[in-house]
């Protein structure tokens, strides 16, 4: 890991700029009307169906009739939409045909923008504020051309629905500034849905897993939490709110790479509750707007999908649908290496670091310091004999640092092979000794930081700040890192390496570093310029092309931009810098980054979960999440060894004894991987806690797990006894 994960919460903006009333009463589930609704609306207004409605209570009968057990299915639901756009008061309201809940929001957007002194001011996107907006027919919705005289600022929002989905978009080529003003952020639909204080429901912030935010007893407050950006933050363009038995289900299907979300708790007078995203059009006055079009799609979904299990299996189902992600099983049908890594224990191996820190930080070959050796390539093989004598037959065994100068310590030059490990022939001797055994064998490598040490150092692919100077990164085993331009580091290194990589006999889910895990970042070099969208575009090629030399792909985070090239990853969790449960927003840790990806990508939890062991939390927390466990011999390698950050314990020997003992340890672990493995195939369909202590997660071949946290045994209700501090895999339903 080059640069550590760091939190960006920005919170407590001015708490009590409330503007204009936003909507329903909690009582009411209605917004509240403006006398001139009908005209404006859109498509001639259902009716609003009461439960005793004749052609509702027919159908609700045929279906009866038809099939006795079961409620109406969804299918058989009337999904359509019934929204509205007022444009005298730039208000919004929808609804599902088929309930009742009124989803409105004040106002259609808020801008933030330079004026021509370069101060930076706010906008509502609302009449009151000076905007003048004109609707125009469109198909399956309407254009509202929206223009701010004084600012010389115009902006199309193109609304259209289809089924439950009403999509609002804001075209990049349609937004003129024909004055001095610059457009900084747009806020889109924000507060859409609020709740008071004490309403029924929550938010649903996909923050790292994912968090949940109770309508009550918060601090008022404005929280903005980034998409993407880093581990700690949203790794999913995705957000939540549901009310009572309706929710919606928000995705951002484009502008995802420069969006925060906004999360509003116990705003204003009313002590409003509310999640909506914004939008960086630039990030300093004088950059080029942003390129993309903005565009949210808004779920309303049917009852019996309103929880935030519903709003992550809405956006899986938008993944399948326009994402080109496809599921494990698929994939390691055509994969034999992932089908083995899917049911294989993970062990890194970190080799050797140069010291980390060191007092030379700009290296060069006169004060390059000497590589710390742990484990070189002949002792890799020893651990490999303790592992097949002790009967963990199926691992995938990564080795951190095989290249020259070891760990991070001379990137983006991997080649030779570092000597001080035995160079060349014994890394190859190792990997077919291990492959001659069963096992798989890959590589760890870099395509993200670059070390002036290199063979291949210049500053020319370099990622460039705004002014022009190169981006650093950490400081690691090659000293200062400076972080390359990624479609440059793809063209230049990955191309050139992996084939190279893949011939010493590597084969297997290539580890790839940082990637998923910080980022997207632009590139103001004016050779290479790049945007994030297009930052994140190469961090997906690089892994691709990993996928196709390899047979496999694994990187560091869980940002989801990398989901169509990525089949594992290490963490989800940002418990080490920035635990969700400590956020002032957060009641509740919910899966429901697992509910997407269990199925589609095999990932570990958080650094807390590398080398737990059976019994202690942060591994039973793995079983209930669906995640997979994860070993590190030699993870700590930084001097100060309270800085080190991966897992409570590590792994490393100084003699057979230890080995022995550790690889005893290993064994149980190993044998939970067999046990469980055959569900990294199925999709995790539900989660609930039984009682204090004990969570129930469901799979869709209905098999189920519990895991018992408490010290004593659990006995379920329907029978069978959870072991303390175990877990017990349940077959379908009793
Ligand atoms: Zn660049």
């Amino acid at each position: 890991m080059r640069d550590m994960p760091i939190g960006q919460i920005h919170a407590g903006r001015n708490a009590n700029t409330d503007g204009p009333s936003g909507c329903a009463s909690p009582t009411s589930r209605l917004c509240e009307a403006a006398p001139q609704d009908r005209r404006l609306t859109q498509a001639p207004r259902k009716q609003l169906p009461s439960p005793l409605a004749p052609r509702s209570w027919l159908a609700w009968v045929a279906l009866a009739l038809a099939a006795p057990a079961a409620p109406p299915a969804p299918a058989a639901q009337d999904a359509s939409l019934a929204w509205r756009v007022e444009t005298d008061t730039g208000r919004l309201v929808a609804h599902r045909a088929d309930g009742t809940f009124e989803w409105c929001g004040d106002r259609l957007a808020e801008v933030t923008c330079w004026d021509a002194g370069g101060k930076e001011r706010s906008l509502a996107l609302t009449p009151g504020e000076g905007w003048r907006i004109e609707r125009r027919a469109a198909d399956r919705g309407l254009r509202l051309m929206c223009r701010q005289e004084e600012m010389g600022l115009t902006i199309a929002l193109d609304f259209a629905a289809e089924g439950d989905v009403l999509t609002a978009r804001a075209p990049a080529s349609d937004i003129e500034e024909t004055g001095a003003a610059r457009l900084k952020t747009l806020r889109l639909l924000p507060r859409l849905g609020a709740a008071t204080e004490g309403d029924d429901g929550y938010l649903v912030i996909a923050q790292q897993s994912g968090a949940l935010c109770h309508f009550r007893d918060k601090k008022p407050g404005e929280h903005w939490v980034s998409v993407y950006q880093s581990l700690c933050q949203c790794p999913m363009p995705l957000f939540g709110i549901v009310r009572g038995a309706s929710a919606l289900a928000g995705i951002i299907t484009s502008g995802q790479f420069d969006a925060r979300f906004c999360v509003s708790t116990a705003r204003g007078p009313k002590r409003q509750y509310a999640i909506d995203p914004a939008f960086t059009l630039r990030s300093f006055r004088d950059e080029r707007r942003l390129p993309d079009d903005i565009e949210v799609e808004y779920h309303f979904l049917p009852a019996a999908e309103a929880g935030w299990s519903g709003v992550a299996k809405r956006y899986r189902r938008h993944n399948f649908a326009h994402r080109g992600i496809r599921s494990l099983r698929e994939r390691a049908s055509a994969s034999p290496a992932l089908a083995y890594a899917a049911a294989a224990l993970e062990v890194r191996i970190r080799l050797g670091v140069k010291p980390v820190p060191h007092e030379v930080k700009e290296q060069t070959p006169e004060t390059e310091p000497t590589m710390r050796v742990f484990c070189d390539f002949r002792r890799v093989r020893d651990i490999i004999d303790e592992f097949h004598r002790q009967g963990i037959a199926r691992a995938e065994f990564c080795l951190v640092g095989w290249n020259r100068g070891g760990h991070d310590g001379r990137y983006p030059q991997v080649f030779p092979v570092e000597p001080a490990l035995g160079g060349e022939g014994e890394l190859r001797a190792t990997i077919q000794h291990g492959q001659s055994l069963g096992y798989q064998m890959v590589a760890h490598d870099c395509y993200y930081g670059a070390y002036r040490i290199s063979e291949d150092w210049s500053e020319d692919y370099l990622r460039k700040e705004r002014d022009g100077s190169p981006q650093k990164g950490g400081v690691w085993g090659g000293g200062q890192s400076y972080n390359m331009c990624l479609a440059r580091a793809l063209d230049l290194f990955a191309k050139r390496d992996m084939p190279q990589i893949r011939a010493l006999g590597f084969a297997g889910l290539h580890y790839s570093d940082v990637l998923s895990i910080i980022g997207p970042r632009p590139c103001h070099d004016p050779k290479h310029p790049q945007t994030r969208h297009q930052d994140a575009e190469a961090a997906t090629r690089i892994l691709a092309l990993a996928q196709k030399t390899f047979g496999g792909a694994q990187s560091e985070g869980s940002l989801d931009f990398a989901a169509p090239a990525l089949d594992r990853l290490l963490y989800v969790d940002c418990d080490k810098w920035l635990p969700l449960t400590n956020r002032p927003y957060v009641d509740a840790r919910v899966p429901l980054y697992e509910t997407v990806y269990h199925g589609v990508m095999l990932y570990t939890l958080s650094t807390e979960s590398v080398n737990s062991r059976p019994g202690e939390d942060a591994y039973l927390r793995g079983i209930e999440y669906g995640a997979v466990p994860l070993t590190y011999f030699y993870g700590h390698f930084l001097l100060d060894a309270a800085k080190n950050w991966l897992g409570k314990n590590d792994y490393r020997y100084d003699d057979p004894g230890q080995l022995k003992e550790v690889a005893t340890g290993l064994r149980r672990v190993h044998d939970d991987v067999g046990r469980l493995g055959h569900l990294q195939m199925e999709f995790l369909e539900g989660h609930r806690q039984i009682e204090d202590g004990v969570f129930e997660t469901a799979y869709a071949n209905g098999q189920r797990v519990v895991v018992n946290y408490r010290e004593e045994p659990f006995a379920l209700p329907a029978g069978g006894t959870v072991p303390p501090r175990n877990y017990l895999l349940l077959e379908s339903p009793r």
